[in-house]
């Protein structure tokens, strides 16, 4: 069933696919075969109500490891909900091939039933996924405040909220409980404002992608049936919206969806080095002097669906290794996954042997070199870093202290110096700040003016 070589090399997760509805039936194996030439490696098929999840139990048998299955009653038909219908719900949700309960939630756009019995057959479902230990597929349409409340009482922490309509503050506050947003293909067509600003804001480890087949069908297809092949669309579409290549989009979202429902392998080895865009990361350490709060270290192993998390800190050869030629980057840069300079020794080894192949180099850093090597370490860097991005993170010291969590006392203050001395080497020194609330970004701005140096407001969780 599975082919190996994938049109673009592509391997994409389509999470949420109405594949047994009779839209399909005159073609499904057809559709099947353009998913997985198109580079679709596994579909998730997504159950709406008792005779549609059997359906795609079935399909999931017929297709191994290829389709899987949810089981759930839609929010449509919250009203045909009985004790025994919920007996058979959980019987199903047992069978192999089941990764999610779902789709369930509230939909209050068509109220095709009363929203007192969608609440409660929502919390009624949520409660099988937490007995069964599943994620949940989260349908919710003009219902936020419900929603978020339902699923804050329900204390789960894994699911998606799918073909995601909401606003960014409902985004925000169903990531903080640990849910993944989910993107279709309204995100391809032209009145989508909304939708483009949330597609460029949630962080990598948060998103997904797909089709909700045979619905929502992606431009160029707009008004045809739509279909899993047809994912690329939408996936072409967030990979340029977010400045970043469809292979990237894809090795995210297949990561992310490989962990909410637990299929598939993911990269157990950590990654040494990686490529955004034109620029190479290089991951040496995931020690840090700093504990800030918003570190992504302390969420997740992942970064744009590489492994970050380090079994060893790599050497130099190993390093040499992965990175092969550098003239090929547009620049190598020491990655946030842990502070570079606490490897001060091994970074200027790397830096002179980048540097003899015409390599670029960009260092990010938190600032505390000085502080780590109790002297100033910036003439030794001198010829071999071209640009610094050092996080700022705070406009005053309290703050700073709060959160970034420093093992060093006045490490604000010795921050601001490290900025000061990067630029007696080179005149490319940014620094950044995350945009969490406490931070005030125009005294941050401020303050880098006043230093001299570029300012750059990174989002929350995005490491690079
Ligand atoms: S400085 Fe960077 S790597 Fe260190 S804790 Fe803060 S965010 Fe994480
Ligand atoms: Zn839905
Ligand atoms: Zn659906």
């Amino acid at each position: 069933m599975r082919e190996t070589s994938y049109q673009n090399n592509y391997s994409l997760i389509d999470t949420h696919c109405h594949l047994d509805m009779t839209e399909f039936d005159s073609d499904r194996d057809e559709v099947i075969k353009r998913a997985i030439n198109a580079g679709i490696e596994r579909i998730i098929c997504i159950g709406t109500d008792y005779e549609s999840a059997r359906k795609c139990i079935s399909l999931s048998r017929k297709y191994r490891d290829t389709v899987y299955a949810t089981v759930g009653l839609h929010p449509h038909d919250a009203r045909l909900y009985t004790s025994e219908y919920e007996e058979k719900l959980r019987t199903l949700a047992r069978e192999d091939g089941v990764v999610a309960i779902g789709e369930i939630g509230l939909d209050y756009h068509y109220d095709n039933s009363p929203r007192q019995i969608q609440q409660e057959v929502f919390i009624k479902q949520l409660s099988i996924a937490r007995e069964l230990n599943l994620p949940v597929v989260v349908h919710s349409r003009e219902a936020k405040a419900d929603t978020l409340r339902i699923l804050k009482e329900s204390g789960l922490t894994r699911g998606v909220m799918h073909c995601f309509s909401g606003d960014w503050q409902m985004a925000e506050e169903a990531m903080a409980m640990g849910f993944y947003i989910s993107i279709a293909g309204p995100v391809t067509f032209k009145n989508a404002k909304r939708l483009l600003k949330i597609t460029a804001s949630v962080p990598d480890d948060y998103l997904l992608v797909e089709t909700d087949a045979p619905y929502l069908t992606p431009v160029p297809y707009r008004g045809k049936r739509n279909e899993p092949a047809f994912l690329i669309h939408t996936v072409e579409r967030i990979a340029s919206i977010r400045g970043v290549r469809p292979a990237d989009i894809a090795r995210i979202t297949t990561v992310n969806a490989r962990r909410l429902f637990r299929i598939g392998k993911l990269p157990e080895k950590g990654t040494l080095a990686y490529q955004i865009r034109d620029s190479l990361y290089l991951n040496i350490t995931n020690r840090c002097s700093n504990a800030c709060t918003f570190c992504i270290r302390f969420h997740s192993d992942y970064v744009k669906g590489h492994n970050l998390r380090l079994e060893y800190e790599p050497d130099i050869e190993e390093l040499k290794s992965a990175i092969g030629d550098p003239s090929r980057f547009k620049e190598i840069v020491f990655c946030g996954y842990g502070e570079p300079l606490i490897r001060l020794e091994l970074v200027k080894k790397l830096c002179r042997w980048i540097k003899a192949k015409g390599g670029r180099i960009r260092i990010n850093t938190n600032g505390h070199g000085n502080l780590i090597h109790k002297r100033n370490i910036l003439p030794e860097l001198k010829g071999l870093v071209d640009a610094f991005s050092i996080s700022l993170d705070a406009h005053d010291e309290q703050t700073y202290n709060r959160i970034c969590k420093p093992l060093y006392r006045n490490a604000f203050k010795a921050v601001v110096e490290f900025i000061k001395e990067a630029k007696t080497i080179t005149d490319d020194v940014t620094v950044t700040v995350v945009s969490v609330p406490e931070v005030d970004i125009d005294k941050c701005r401020r303050l880098a003016g006043e230093l001299g140096v570029r300012f750059r407001v990174r989002e929350y969780n995005v490491v690079g």
